[in-house]
């Protein structure tokens, strides 16, 4: 989670040199809590999986009164890429990677996180999911591979508006249990309602500033 531990060469910073930056023009259409996820699948996910983690994720902070717009991004359903993805990015905009490998960890330890995100206590905008680390837990879980991804996706689009710290129950907990996991099969697992005002706080304020 912190920017120290996060090799250069690897994962949402290398979208940088690889990809144009886009800038999503603010719609008619989006409310004041609209989140914009630009999704970047490294990993060949099916056009099912795909879906099932974007319904899956959407679900999931549609709870706290956000809207997410996804913007396909790379991967089987960018063909071609969505108009977004070609502009330069927007304040309420985020890129989520999906990987295809394991996530460099910030402290040298064996754990394999499910995901990361370039956080600062103001939030972030480059966030990216493990498809091995997710395929594992999943199992360990016995619960379908694309429903935890969608929770991870969910997890890490959670620290873009919330910053890197974590909760004590629900989406934004640090390690989810089988518990959790049973919340996920209900689509049942969200943000507290604490975290659900700041996040749709934090996204008023930057649509705010992305209409000056
Ligand atoms: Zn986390």
């Amino acid at each position: 989670m912190e920017v120290p531990g996060y090799p250069p060469q690897s994962g949402a910073m290398n979208l940088t040199k690889t990809l144009p930056l886009f800038l999503f023009v603010a719609s008619a259409s989006c409310s004041a809590q609209t989140l914009v996820i630009g999704l970047y699948d490294y990993a060949d996910l099916s056009a099912k999986e795909t879906t099932r983690l974007t319904e899956t994720a959407g679900l999931a902070l549609a709870d706290a009164g956000i809207q997410v717009v996804w913007a396909h991004c790379r991967g089987t359903l960018a063909v071609p890429p969505a108009a977004a993805c070609e502009r330069e990015m927007q304040a309420n905009q985020i890129v989520m990677r999906i990987n295809p490998t394991g996530l460099p960890s910030s402290n040298g330890d064996r754990v394999q996180h499910l995901g990361k995100t370039l956080a600062t206590a103001d939030g972030g905008q480059f966030a990216s999911v493990s498809v091995p680390a997710v395929r594992a837990q999943a199992a360990g879980f016995g619960i379908a591979f694309d429903l935890l991804l969608g929770y991870a996706v969910a997890h890490e689009a959670g620290h873009c508006l919330l910053g890197p710290g974590h909760s004590n129950s629900g989406l934004m907990r640090a390690a989810w249990n089988r518990k959790d996991s049973e919340e996920m099969t209900r689509l049942s697992l969200h943000l507290t309602e604490q975290e659900a005002r700041k996040a749709a706080a934090r996204l008023s304020g930057t649509e705010l500033a992305a209409k000056r």
